[in-house]
């Protein structure tokens, strides 16, 4: 491809400078345009040309015949306005399908996106594995689903987390690019931006020698190898003990703490015994600790009665490392944690 070969690429937001320029030059725009339409972009998170109100008719009919704006085409919104949580689902240039969660408490507004269509994972307590894998999406996949909900949102963008469909460290390059384009072109600072991982060791320890600075979570989900290996199969390739050795590198190399995610669920991993083994694992790490009271789907797994959870958490009461719980808002909808799969095809 030239390198100002705009044509074939998907969209405006997927063009390069030299694209931008060329573009400009062929639907004759003077280049001061470029800036205007990037501020509407990513300032004004306007979805159509003709909402960009100080470009001449002319030139956006002219640039409509060219190219679209965004990369992901909208399908469906579930959750109205004022909901403290919504779901958007989009389809892909490929044509598959992905999800992205819009969430609102008193202090923040997240936004949850997919790094891939389906995982590339099995981690068979969560409902993305059912799609299988379909794809890696491209960074600007992972930049407009930014775009589109920060677009329907009153309140501004405070984080992103990439803890959608997919597992981001197995699209490193996308994921990498997408948050280096969320802090140039949307202003985001990288210590909102976290990156949840289901312990890819070799990356983890890529992220650590790269240092772009987003926030690293890792879900760990359990204190042995025995119980992560029948979880998540990918403990098979990277046991409990590798991963613990990439976060203390990763520890080390950047002097940022590690968010250790886990899922708790039923007679699996949420025992008072379960509780002390996270303890003794965690405790000489410098970290942060999330639990996460599963959020149940169609499939054997349960959420651990309150007790449980309450017992849980009290035993790590004493943890010289932070503990928090995120209750998952959005469950009704089928937005909460690991709960994104979409079940039909287009
Ligand atoms: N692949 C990445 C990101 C996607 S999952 C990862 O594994 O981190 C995001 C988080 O949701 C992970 O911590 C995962 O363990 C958790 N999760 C998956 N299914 C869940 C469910 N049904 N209920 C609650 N949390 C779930």
């Amino acid at each position: 491809m030239s390198k100002s070969n705009y044509l074939q690429k998907n969209s405006f937001i997927d063009l390069n400078e030299p694209e931008l320029i060329k573009l400009m030059q062929d639907v004759g725009g003077e280049s001061f345009r470029i800036n205007q339409i990037n501020n509407w972009i990513y300032n004004n998170y306007v979805r159509s040309w003709d909402e960009m109100k100080n470009i001449p008719s002319s030139l956006i009919s002219q640039l409509k015949k060219k190219i679209k704006l965004h990369s992901l085409d909208l399908i469906d919104i579930t959750g109205v306005k004022d909901d403290p949580i919504r779901k958007f689902l989009f389809k892909t240039k490929k044509g598959n399908r992905i999800e992205s969660v819009l969430m609102h408490d008193k202090k923040r507004t997240t936004i949850c996106v997919s790094s891939q269509s389906g995982c590339i994972l099995d981690c068979n307590f969560c409902a993305t594995a059912s799609m299988g894998f379909l794809e890696n999406l491209s960074s600007t996949e992972i930049l407009d689903q930014v775009l589109y909900l920060a677009s329907y949102s009153d309140s501004k963008i405070t984080n992103i987390v990439y803890m959608g469909m997919g597992e981001p460290l197995m699209n490193y390059r996308s994921v990498m690019e997408s948050g280096t384009l969320l802090k140039t072109k949307m202003g985001l600072g990288t210590k909102r931006i976290t990156i949840s991982t289901a312990g890819i060791a070799s990356k983890i320890r890529q992220i650590a020698d790269d240092n772009y600075g987003f926030k690293l979570a890792i879900s760990l989900n359990a204190s042995n190898e025995n119980t992560r290996n029948k979880i998540m199969t990918i403990t098979k390739k990277y046991s409990l003990l590798k991963i613990m050795k990439a976060a203390e590198y990763y520890f080390n190399k950047t002097k940022k703490l590690v968010t250790f995610e886990y899922v708790l669920l039923k007679d699996v991993n949420a025992s008072v015994s379960d509780a002390q083994n996270l303890m003794n694992l965690l405790k000489n790490f410098p970290c942060k600790l999330n639990v996460i009271p599963y959020n149940e789907i169609d499939g054997d797994y349960k959420r651990p009665d309150i007790e449980n959870i309450e017992s849980f958490l009290s035993s790590l009461d004493a943890a010289p490392f932070m503990v928090t719980v995120r209750w998952s808002n959005g469950t009704d909808i089928n937005a909460g944690c690991g709960q994104l799969a979409v079940k039909d095809t287009i």
